[in-house]
């Protein structure tokens, strides 16, 4: 899409465009210092008829983790395994002693299926760690080093849940699933709050490329919360391209080893960055057949993963209500949703609260939906991206009803459309189409128009994160216009 985003400094007045949401926008917009006024002094500027919505808000996604992944040695666009050898080794040559070489978008199905074995990436160090990351997540390949630093040996037994794959010696081969990927994974070491900045300053420079000029980071307290905080704040203040709202994990505000945040909370700025809320996760995903569902996968059985027992949930998201926060709760699965809806009506007023994927939803669970009245985010860059993996687990017919954006829609439950990036490219373009025209595999009569979809990711992101209706007198001025 070819498109540019107004962020003008100034004072302007900008005329003659067509308004690209439904219903009807502003027939003008006043730009006085930089934030929309009722009227200006500046210059008019005569955008020709030109597409014109406010800029995009994804208000779910990962800000820090997109950043240090753009920071690692990107594999994604080799195409033999000489290729990836060959950008592992330069990268070897590039790095300082005793840094870890993280690589990401690893792919082995793109060449001949078969994986990189550690003698091949011992070849290239045996000293310094190396783990290429899989482009699905779910697993990565480790040099010795890495399974050293890791101290998994030969004899180390899998944990539960995951596997570290050996030879028919059994001997290790460095390829690690689930979660054996994400224990070794842990082990490198956590970024410094510097290296965070630069993480997030990067994101914020790579989303606004697309558009969005502010986003949420859904698990902000993976590394260290207090850094984190302190990172996101440094970011705004070195003029980060985005606003950011970091969303805190649950257990790092309430669990037992939480540390008082209140201080550094308060230090951030308000509107280039200000904390969201709290974020629980009560399920998995579909890729890994740990959604939690009523009917069992066709791919492997079960009916997937609650995070939490019922009643753990319920007392996670009572505790947090009643410390006046906001709550988002990570729920795919419909079993996992209507727990979700369990814990949020057992609260006297659970509006301020949101749902988080909602990817799998009976006519029932969205007529409840809407009589709680919380806010639903959808993800519709996953339909173009993952098709095939929820055909695989859930068979044609329940994959073609995933993500029920026009019944949502139509039902009047409030719907914003995000990225969950870096899972995806984080494209709202490609986004919107995805939920406009439903790739192939998914039923039509849930599509959205064009013009409804860039609603729900720019005004209804603004919705979905308390802020205050984008384009709105006093409000920073924000937008993007293209032409078809
Ligand atoms: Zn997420």
């Amino acid at each position: 899409m070819d498109f540019k985003l107004w962020r003008p400094d100034g004072d302007t007045r900008y005329t003659n465009y067509s308004w690209g949401l439904p219903g009807d926008g502003p027939s003008e917009i006043s730009v006085q210092n930089g934030r929309v006024a009722e009227s200006t002094n500046g210059p008019t500027i005569d955008l020709g008829g030109a597409n014109l919505i406010p800029a995009f808000i994804d208000a779910h996604c990962h800000i820090l983790p997109t950043g240090l992944d753009l920071q690692k040695l990107h594999l994604g666009n080799c195409t033999t395994h000489d290729e990836v050898l060959n950008a592992v080794r330069e990268q070897h040559r590039e790095l300082p002693e005793g840094a870890w070489l993280l690589a990401v978008h690893y792919d082995q199905t793109r060449y001949d299926g078969v994986h990189l074995h550690r003698d091949q990436l011992d070849a290239i160090s045996s000293d310094r760690p190396i783990l290429l990351r899989h482009v699905n997540g779910h697993a990565s390949v480790a040099n010795s080093a890495t399974l050293h630093a890791a101290k998994v040996t030969d004899e180390t037994p899998d944990p539960k849940g995951g596997t570290y794959v050996k030879d028919a010696s059994g001997r290790l081969t460095g390829v690690l699933l689930e979660r054996a990927h994400e224990f070794v994974t842990a082990t490198a070491p956590s970024p410094t709050t510097e290296e965070m900045v630069d993480a997030i300053l990067a994101a914020g420079e790579a989303m606004a490329s697309y558009g969005v000029t502010c986003a949420t980071d859904m698990m902000t307290g993976r590394y260290d919360l207090a850094r984190e905080l302190e990172a996101y704040r440094l970011a705004a203040e070195r003029g980060c391209a985005i606003r950011t709202r970091p969303c805190i994990q649950w257990a790092e505000l309430f669990g037992p080893r939480a540390k008082p945040a209140d201080e550094l909370i308060q230090a951030l700025d308000g509107e280039r960055c200000r904390v969201w809320g709290a974020k629980i996760f009560a399920d998995g995903a579909i890729g890994s057949a740990t959604a939690a569902v009523y009917e069992p996968y066709v791919s492997e059985g079960g009916t997937g993963q609650l995070i939490y027992a019922p009643e753990k949930l319920m007392q996670m998201v009572r505790t947090a209500h009643e410390a006046g926060w906001r709550i988002a709760i990570h729920a795919i699965g419909d079993r996992a949703t209507d727990l979700v809806m369990d814990a949020y009506e057992a609260l006297d007023e659970p509006t301020r609260h949101r749902i988080e994927h909602a990817m799998i939803l009976s006519d029932a669970q969205i007529e409840r939906m809407l009589r709680l009245g919380i806010h639903c985010t959808m993800q519709p860059e996953f339909l173009a991206r993952f098709g095939h993996s929820y055909r695989h687990h859930l068979g044609p017919e329940r994959a073609s009803k995933l993500k029920r954006f026009r019944s949502v829609k139509d039902a009047g439950i409030p719907l914003s459309f995000n990225s969950d990036r870096p899972i995806v490219a984080g494209d709202p373009w490609l986004a919107c189409m995805s939920a406009s025209n439903r790739p192939e595999g998914y039923v039509q009569e849930e599509n959205l128009t064009y013009a409804e979809a860039l609603e729900a990711y720019t005004m209804m992101g603004a919705v979905a994160n308390n802020d205050p209706a984008p384009l709105g007198v006093g409000q920073p001025a924000e937008f993007i216009t293209w032409t078809r």
